[in-house]
């Protein structure tokens, strides 16, 4: 076991169960705030699901949910996407930055689909991130969202929210990712990505939080804070 993991809750003694229970009142403030809090990646399928998420790499949703349509049009499943022409690929989905990486990635993962899972998704983490282009975030994203399991997503605003919380002392997503599974219940994970990630939009923004009108502004340390509204 790692240090990092360590430092959060420590052994599972007493102490952890306190720090358990107070991120989960936290967690209950927030969850009420952003009742409205979910992916915001239009998919209609694990697939789609799986696309539009390594597609919102350095890119927002909104426009990625701009591109998607004209995409799963011309390349509505692995087994289209597989045997599409690259250059088109690249075209449809050239706005959203990266796209020669993207789309290369995209149509590696759809001809690993195709060949080894007869063009089905798999759920299962250790599978998700052997595909191309796939890491442990979009792996929990498509975990989460499309197939209903535990998945604790770790993207910029779970990883900075956590931190001024106090519930990570690491900077590796890796290890964020471990100390959040540690300190919160299985069938929380989702759900807290989903509402760090809208609390980060609107609330805990980078590089100054509006602290002054956070809901759980009187229980947060503010770990690394030095600025904040
Ligand atoms: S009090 Fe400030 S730092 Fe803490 S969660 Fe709220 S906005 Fe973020």
């Amino acid at each position: 076991m790692d240090k990092a993991v360590k430092s959060v809750d420590g052994p599972r003694t007493r102490g952890h169960g306190a720090a358990r229970g107070k991120a989960l009142e936290v967690l209950a403030l927030l969850e009420q705030a952003h009742a409205d809090a979910h992916c915001a990646l239009h998919h209609g399928d694990p697939w789609q699901l799986l696309v539009a998420t390594m597609l919102s790499a350095q890119c927002t949703d909104e426009r990625v949910n701009q591109v998607t349509p004209a995409l799963f049009a011309r390349c509505p499943d692995a087994a289209a996407t597989a045997v599409a022409d690259l250059g088109e690929l690249e075209e449809l989905i050239r706005s959203t930055g990266f796209f020669r990486a993207k789309a290369r990635n995209i149509q590696a993962t759809a001809k690993v689909l195709v060949n080894e899972y007869g063009g089905a998704v798999p759920r299962e983490l250790a599978a998700l991130v052997r595909l191309p282009g796939v890491g442990r975030k979009t792996a929990n994203v498509v975990r989460g969202v499309a197939f209903g399991e535990a998945g604790m997503v770790v993207d910029t605003h779970v990883k900075r929210i956590a931190f001024r919380l106090g519930w990570t002392r690491a900077e590796d997503p890796a290890r964020i990712e471990a100390d959040l599974c540690r300190l919160l219940p299985r069938e929380k994970w989702t759900r807290t990505g989903h509402v760090l990630i809208f609390h980060g939009r609107r609330i805990c923004k980078a590089p100054t939080p509006l602290c002054s009108c956070c809901p759980v502004s009187p229980c947060c340390p503010r770990q690394g804070v030095t600025r904040s509204h």
